[in-house]
């Protein structure tokens, strides 16, 4: 491993790289090659560099080298740029990394996170930070990248698209959202440089996409940060009103609050049990949404104080256990509040969280919400799906299965390659970010889904073919229709059937998730297709048996030069190719292999029709009259009263005034059916 003095150097050509970009910008208008590459030298080694590596090196050993290189690239190309506060503008990723080592994330994000705005801004092209960085770090950086070089789009389009773009991004690599999220979350708390208006539309979009999105990542600590810095400048008043409330809360309640604690840590000790007590940090964001559903008032912010019991024991298995002999001593010592007990470590959310919430009363009329877990469901509570690229808890490890918990997203993208406006995009992604609601199967999984969401949506959250072969739908012990809305709490069984009718259109109107939209979609693309080609399998087929011409069936695709028979008959059902022409081109292949017959042709035609007076005379006037020429006719002795045949043979010289003159006959008053006949050899009839 090199040491922090001797960083491997990064290449020759990269100091010329940013040389030309910062006379570009005029920002050292004759800066040479030779003096950038001093500069990147002093800045691999400088104070800010060794503290990053010095931060990464306290959990990871390697890694040090690949900091010090992006710090030294991302330092000196931002080089004559300021933030609108007025700081260097190199302190902006050097802060979006600090946040990502708290994380205790691997060295690569942390790497991108340097790089992150150095395309935007500085003029050093993607195509270096590939040369310098590889492939990884440099689909992190361009997935982070805004989109540029669209002027023409609209601010809305402008909007979509980037957001298209991060979640495309991301649904190959989550990564990308969390350096995303961290840049969002320090350009809120350095937004007071911004105007007012500026300020606003930010936090709003913050509240909007970020908060939600790092909701759905399980990212707690950010999430509820990203909330509160919004909430602040948006309803200010009431983020004062909230503040003010828990400072007195927390002075008055000061005391009690140590009591207890240090009650609680005594009886733990006795016990065996190593754990910490803290004082959780609240969403001021969270408390004023439960305030607007009415679930609490001012008073009980004021009164409540909230713990963390976070469990350590080798064993996770041991320390879960404890999680319950914690929660035994904690109802022993006071009085528990009826109904706020919640057992997540046996029944975990959907989001992976794992808790033993409970709260009770303790003394100066104050309550105590506790939330009582080990240390690794403490780390995926406060960061979700990081956790998946945590050194010590990444890859396997965690049990953030991102692959299919993320999967909203890759549908997303799937959906969005059918509509060209990005701005479906977004319409799509609302639901996903709205608030959500959990229901349960039967077997007690949780399931999450956006709120107005039907049993339709949760079949296919499960699977596409529960969702396709939909039968019943039953909420809690009931039939229903499946468009009916799921609530909070509900278990929804789906039965399904192969006989099940399958989606219809109506269906779409029915679900909230893309995902159901898509399958829905692709369903009737599929039964659309399959309907096609039945109704061209059914014209092919008359045409064929009118001419006698069924055994040639599958000599129809070469025919056309295609390639399978559902091409052929998509095209014949879409009225693409005539099923009639068809039957007659190959009627011609049929004719004119036969050596003995020439122009004209001797055709044979087969009619079928009720017995009448002058029916014989009709029929050979009408073909007398379409010009063709009889050869022979055979008319086998009809029963009385009942149905006469008659064959005759016939001399044509024109193929589709042949096809024509069946069409006649067959349109005669009492025939019943008009068609040609291989031979008219009659034998046994
Ligand atoms: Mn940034």
């Amino acid at each position: 491993m090199p040491t922090p003095s001797e960083p491997r150097p990064l290449s020759p050509s990269l100091a010329e790289t940013i040389a030309s970009a910062l006379r570009k910008r005029n920002v050292d208008p004759h800066v040479t090659a030779e003096a950038v590459q001093r500069e990147l030298d002093v800045a691999a080694v400088s104070p800010t560099a060794n503290a990053l590596v010095g931060h990464l090196h306290m959990y990871a050993p390697g890694g040090g080298d690949l900091i010090r290189r992006a710090y030294a690239l991302a330092s000196v190309a931002h080089r004559g740029q300021f933030r609108q506060s007025g700081e260097e503008y190199i302190d902006h990723p050097v802060i979006v990394a600090r946040l990502l080592l708290e994380l205790s994330l691997e060295p690569e994000p942390i790497a991108a996170a340097l790089l992150h705005d150095v395309v935007e801004d500085t003029g050093v092209p993607l195509d270096t930070i590939r040369a310098e960085f590889g492939e990884a770090i440099c689909y992190l950086v361009d997935g982070v990248t805004k989109l540029s070089g669209l002027e023409n789009l609209s601010k809305e389009q402008l909007q979509a698209s980037n957001y298209y773009k991060m979640i495309v991004a991301a649904a190959d690599d989550p990564r990308v959202l969390l350096i995303k999220i961290a840049d969002r979350l320090h350009n809120m708390q350095t937004l007071g440089a911004t105007s007012p208006q500026k300020q606003r539309r930010i936090a709003r979009e913050t509240l909007d996409v970020y908060a939600p999105l790092a909701h759905r990542l399980g990212m707690w600590r950010f999430k509820s940060q990203l909330e509160d810095l919004a909430f602040r400048i948006l309803q200010p008043a009431e983020y004062e009103q909230i503040e003010q409330e828990i400072k007195w809360g927390s002075n008055s309640s000061h005391d009690t609050i140590e009591a207890i604690t240090l009650q609680l840590a005594q009886s733990l000790h006795q016990q065996g049990i190593t754990a910490t007590i803290n004082r959780r940090p609240r969403s001021l964001y969270a408390i004023w949404r439960k305030m607007e559903r009415r679930q609490i008032t001012l008073d009980q912010i004021a009164n409540q104080v909230c713990l963390h019991v976070v469990v350590s024991d080798p064993s996770e298995e041991r320390a879960a256990l404890f999680c319950y002999l914690v929660l035994g001593i904690v109802h022993r010592a006071w009085t528990q509040v009826p109904g706020e007990f919640d057992d997540y470590i046996s029944r975990p959310k959907e989001s992976s969280y794992q808790s033993l919430h409970t709260t009770v009363i303790i003394p100066g009329g104050f309550t105590c919400e506790l939330q009582i877990r080990t240390e690794k469901m403490h780390k995926i509570a406060e960061y979700g799906v990081a956790t998946c690229w945590q050194v010590g808890l990444g890859g396997a490890k965690s049990p953030w299965n991102y692959e299919q918990k993320l999967s909203w997203m890759r549908d997303l993208t799937e959906w969005r390659k059918e509509v060209t406006d990005h701005r479906h995009l977004v319409e799509g992604l609302r639901p996903e970010l709205a608030e959500q609601l959990n229901v349960v199967t039967p077997r007690g999984d949780v399931v999450t889904l956006p709120i107005g969401s039907t049993p339709i949506d949760f079949a296919y959250r499960i699977h596409s073919e529960i969702g396709n072969n939909l039968h019943r739908a039953v909420v809690n012990g009931k039939v229903v229709q499946p468009d009916t809305r799921l609530q909070e709490g509900d278990i929804v069984e789906i039965v399904t059937s192969d006989e099940a009718s399958g989606p219809g259109t109506h269906w779409l109107n029915a679900v909230r998730t893309v995902s159901a939209k898509q399958h829905i979609k692709r369903y009737l693309r599929r039964k659309e297709r399959q309907e096609t080609i039945e109704a061209g399998r059914q014209e092919l087929l008359t045409e064929l048996e009118r001419l006698d011409l069924s055994d040639f069936y599958h000599q129809v695709p070469s025919l056309l030069h295609l390639d399978a028979m559902d091409d052929v008959l998509v095209r014949v059902g879409q009225g693409e190719i005539s099923a009639r022409e068809t039957a007659l081109s190959l009627l011609q292949t049929q004719v004119s292999s036969r050596a003995d017959l020439r122009l004209p042709y001797r055709l044979v035609i087969h009619i079928l029709s009720n017995d009448r007076v002058g029916l014989m005379r009709d029929i050979t006037a009408t073909i007398a009259g379409a010009g063709v020429n009889i050869v022979r006719v055979q008319q086998p002795p009809a029963e009385p009263g009942g149905e006469a045949m008659v064959v005759f043979t016939v001399d044509v010289a024109d193929l589709e005034a042949f096809s024509d003159l069946l069409d006649q006959l067959s349109h005669q008053p009492d025939v019943l059916d008009a068609r040609r006949i291989a031979s008219d050899d009659l034998g046994g009839l």
